[in-house]
């Protein structure tokens, strides 16, 4: 018998070899061998505890920051959606933000602007959602997740409640130092601080017109392709080396912003993932910088 036809009841949708294509942001990439999109919280932490723990599991947030390959990904893909996984609540007395992992990080700098808080501003800037933001510490314009974090919690792979404090994440850029699968992330807590609605709401605006004419935020990308490295941009680096608007296949680095890969319309993951190893072993021979990804690549190649 295989592990597929001995996988624990659940409530919400359990789905074999569902295409993960529509689920990223590259729409690129092959199925998962099982889809589960659980209705609550207590559905996922009793289908994890009754999950045999041979079988390999991965979360997806809304796929904004990942390639997945074109043989798609073994085992349990787990993604959190719907209203159950996106709550989003102001405490006024603490001036602090509870939001679910399932929000988007849009929704929760629009709820503090709504709840006179400052501070998660940033987060109008990321196309996300709080677990992808947990799990990357994204930021960006001098903000990221860790500054405004104060703790966090999920299930472990058994289904158990973890919760950490931000000071316990080690944090550090585009990542925190947990084990990766350590923690399926639930909610968060943020700080912020009181401010006029109005004052925020134009921070806000000018974070989403810079991103507008300076990332092409409307293509099929995965923003920042590669970590910057210390002391100068990656995207520098990518377009000194020649390789701004170039294709590989169906993929090529976008004229614009020269470290967000694009999949033009026929791109595989191959042709990403290819692309994307190409710059890196040119501008090692050209700069002699080594440049790390900061998108993951995951599943397996076909
Ligand atoms: C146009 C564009 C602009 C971008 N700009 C920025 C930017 O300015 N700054 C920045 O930091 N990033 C940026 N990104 C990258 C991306 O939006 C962030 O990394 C984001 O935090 C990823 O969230 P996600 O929900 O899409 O996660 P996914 O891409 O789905 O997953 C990313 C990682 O998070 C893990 N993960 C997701 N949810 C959970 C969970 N609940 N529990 C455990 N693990 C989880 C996944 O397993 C995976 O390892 C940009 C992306 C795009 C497409």
């Amino acid at each position: 018998m295989s592990w597929r036809d001995d996988l624990p009841p659940v409530e919400g949708k359990l789905l074999f070899d569902e295409p993960l294509a529509p689920f990223t942001w590259f729409r690129v990439g092959g199925r998962a061998d099982a889809l589960f999109l659980p209705a609550d919280m207590e559905d996922l932490s009793s289908f994890l505890g009754a999950l045999d723990p041979e079988v390999p599991l991965t979360v997806l947030g809304v796929g904004s920051n990942v390639i997945v390959r074109d043989g798609g990904i073994e085992g349990v893909v787990i993604r959190l959606a719907g209203k159950a996984f996106a709550e989003i609540e102001i405490d006024k007395e603490e001036n602090q933000v509870i939001a679910d992992a399932g929000a988007l990080d849009t929704a929760v700098a629009r709820a503090a602007a709504a709840g006179g808080l400052a501070g998660l501003e940033f987060y109008a800037g990321i196309p996300g959602t709080i677990g992808g933001a947990l799990t990357m510490n994204a930021g960006c314009y001098g903000a990221e997740t860790k500054d405004v974090l104060v703790s966090a919690w999920g299930f472990d792979r058994t289904g158990e409640l973890r919760s950490f404090q931000a000071a316990e994440m080690g944090f550090s850029y585009r990542r925190n130092s947990l084990p990766e699968g350590e923690v399926i992330w639930m909610q968060a807590l943020f700080q912020g601080r009181p401010d006029d609605p109005q004052a925020v709401k134009a921070r806000m605006a000018e974070i989403t017109a810079r991103r507008e004419t300076t990332q092409p935020i409307r293509e099929k990308t995965g923003g920042s392709t590669f970590k910057n490295p210390e002391g100068t941009s990656a995207w520098k680096l990518v377009d000194e080396a020649g390789w701004r608007g170039r294709l590989f296949g169906g993929a090529k680095f976008s004229e614009l912003h020269a470290n967000f890969m694009i999949n033009t319309g026929e791109a595989t993951a191959a042709d990403l993932e290819g692309l994307g190893e190409a710059v890196r072993a040119d501008v090692k021979a050209k700069a002699g910088v080594d440049l790390h990804w900061e998108i993951k690549r995951i599943g397996r190649p076909k």
